[in-house]
């Protein structure tokens, strides 16, 4: 009962948030598909179309079962209930399923809804969902299965890519919380900030052997390793204007770390 309210109010806001963001979310870049559900997070925003996909809509396939309580779709092509959320195949029938809305990037890379995610279970998952949904695998299917694959195939490289690098992975988590960053902006950081990276950078460009270039190096790695924590908690606390800001300082340091990388390949 709790449960089937629950969906119901959330269903019911969602439609009270499309009208209001709508307009502040047709400029929407980092990723196709958002949380709609609430149950994660406190604020929780109105699922978007997966505009850069595209496949045929069957009818059947947004068939909603709410009679338990929770969300459950339907297989497309035999009806039979899916098992999970996001379900890439039937259990019953084995069809590929269609991208499924309003299921974020964490949902279908299974992996937990943190800042510091476990980068090595992201990899696995990712390799076993590319593996199933590879195009290839579909050649001898019907052409909606092939489409379907093709898509979820798209949408699995979109959700591994952006989890996997902290920088985009922080702005998606911010853009579920309906904030919105630009990844090109510089406006967080401020002219101490600034003055410390041009000091580093130059560093950068004067080390004469790779060992100075090292030691910037790991300077980097503890300030990333720093950044890190305090965004994870910033995000934890809902404090966005904060991790905002960190993951501004944090686009900085990993640009030196890349630097870095570069002038010791230089002295090789
Ligand atoms: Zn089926």
């Amino acid at each position: 009962m709790l449960n089937s309210l629950r969906v119901v109010c959330s269903a019911r806001a969602a439609v009270v948030r499309t009208s209001r963001l709508s307009s502040a979310l047709l400029g929407h870049s980092l990723s196709s598909s958002l949380l709609s559900r609430g149950h994660t997070w406190s604020c929780s925003m109105a699922p978007l179309k997966d505009r850069g996909l595209s496949y045929h809509k069957s009818p059947s396939h947004s068939l909603r079962n709410f009679c338990t309580g929770q969300v459950h779709l339907n297989c497309w092509r035999c009806q039979q209930p899916l098992d999970k959320t996001p379900a890439f195949f039937c259990l019953s029938c084995e069809a590929v399923q269609p991208p499924e809305q309003g299921v974020s990037y964490f949902e279908i890379m299974a992996c937990d809804h943190t800042f510091t995610l476990d980068s090595h279970k992201l990899q696995r998952r990712y390799l076993q969902l590319q593996r199933a949904l590879h195009p290839d695998n579909f050649g001898q299917k019907s052409v909606t299965e092939q489409e379907f694959s093709e898509s979820q195939s798209a949408l699995v490289n979109k959700a591994y890519t952006t989890l996997l690098k902290p920088l985009s992975r922080g702005l998606y988590m911010l853009e579920l919380q309906g904030m919105r960053i630009e990844e090109g902006t510089d406006s967080e950081a401020d002219t101490e900030f600034l003055l410390e990276l041009m000091e580093i950078n130059e560093a950068v460009d004067e080390a004469q052997t790779p060992e100075e270039a090292n030691k910037i190096g790991q300077d980097t790695k503890g300030k990333l390793a720093d950044l890190t924590e305090r965004i994870d908690a910033a995000l934890r606390e809902a404090e966005l204007q904060t991790a905002k800001a960190l993951l501004a300082q944090m686009k900085y340091h990993a640009n030196i770390e890349e630097k870095v990388k570069e002038k010791l390949r230089d002295f090789m």
